[in-house]
């Protein structure tokens, strides 16, 4: 079997998203003997090539333009287009991130391919390649296959490990020229919120607080856990709409959904809402007062108590590991 599989290579505030790589290794699944091409669209993207080639792309094409530098929409899936054209691949995927979900429905209904969203794994059946994705809010999977055409899929984050990095692979970079043409919006500043360097949607280490955690300074704790573990913060809609934190961090149904190793729930009761966002981390520590929370029906480690006592011991334990 050979395809050939386009990965958009996302980049985010001037690094390369860890996720980019995951992609990499589910193009490698999908492209049998066929190639895994990575396009990187953006500012200066001529200095990350390499870095896809050792972790597994074949070929590397790099989009500049003045109007790319930001990411929009609308920018990005012109030099898309373009790219796709002359391309013509079998497969493409991005990352099912904010602009990754948004850049592959635009994609997909001009191509008329079929879109499978949210992958969290892929396998080969014979010649079929078949997706998994979650669905009821995470309680169940479901398995799918695209039938005809051009194959499309967004990956959740942290789901399909990446590829061993080996420093001896050998690709090829081309640069593509692109003409962009009436842009209807231009993104001339962001202004980055993520905490401690880490974006919460690829974090490996989540402390997220809930109402319990009481107020702004509550979460303050909380980072302090996040810190020393190396993790980030996030919370509940409960949290964020009681205004102890920005609803950036929100992680749920409406907001975020995480995978990451480690997610430790402060004062969080487990909504069903709360849970579609985050039921499916790999490890699940709650700590809550209420022994009967709905929580602790997901935890693989409960510890019943308050946690403004939890947490500070949780710190000065770690602090002298
Ligand atoms: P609560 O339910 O009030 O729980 C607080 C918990 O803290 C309790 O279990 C309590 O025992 C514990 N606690 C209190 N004090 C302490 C202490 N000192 N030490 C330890 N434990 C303590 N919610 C989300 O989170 N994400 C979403 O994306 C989301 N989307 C939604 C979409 C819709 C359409 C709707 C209707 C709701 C949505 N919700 C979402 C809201 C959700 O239903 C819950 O209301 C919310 O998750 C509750 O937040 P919470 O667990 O922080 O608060």
């Amino acid at each position: 079997m050979k395809r050939d599989v386009l990965v958009f290579g996302e980049l985010k505030s001037g690094n390369l998203r860890s996720v980019s790589f995951e992609a990499v290794a589910a193009a490698k699944k999908m492209a049998g003997d066929g190639q895994v091409v990575v396009v990187l669209i953006g500012e200066e993207v001529q200095r990350y090539p390499k870095e896809m080639i050792v972790y597994g792309a074949d070929r590397v094409l790099t989009v500049e333009h003045k109007n790319l530098k930001k990411a929009t929409t609308d920018g990005y899936a012109q030099a898309l287009f373009k790219v796709i054209e002359e391309e013509q691949p079998d497969g493409l995927i991005f990352a099912h991130t904010t602009l990754g979900k948004e850049l592959a429905s635009r994609v997909a209904s001009r191509m008329e391919a079929g879109l499978v969203s949210d992958v969290t794994g892929i396998s080969r059946e014979e010649e079929v390649i078949v997706f998994t994705r979650p669905f009821f809010s995470g309680r169940a999977f479901e398995k799918k296959v695209i039938t005809e055409g051009l194959m499309m899929v967004t990956i959740r984050p942290n789901n399909i490990p990446p590829l061993e990095r080996d420093p001896y692979r050998i690709g090829t970079v081309e640069s593509v020229d692109i003409e962009i043409e009436n842009l209807r919006t231009l993104i001339t500043e962001t202004i980055d919120n993520k905490r401690n360097g880490l974006d919460l949607s690829e974090a490996k280490i989540i402390v997220a607080g809930g109402r319990g955690v009481k107020n702004a300074e509550g979460f303050e704790t909380l980072e302090e856990l996040a810190e020393v573990l190396g993790g980030t913060v996030g919370a509940s809609r409960g949290a964020c709409d009681a205004g102890f934190c920005d609803y950036s961090l929100q992680i749920g149904q409406t907001g975020k959904v995480v995978t990451p190793d480690l997610y430790i729930a402060c004062g969080i009761s487990g909504d069903i809402q709360h849970l579609a966002g985050m039921s499916n981390s790999k490890m699940i520590v709650a700590i809550n007062k209420d022994p009967e929370a709905h929580i602790f029906n997901v935890a693989d480690y409960g510890i019943v108590g308050d946690l403004f006592e939890i947490v500070p011991a949780l710190v000065e334990e770690v602090k002298q590991m």
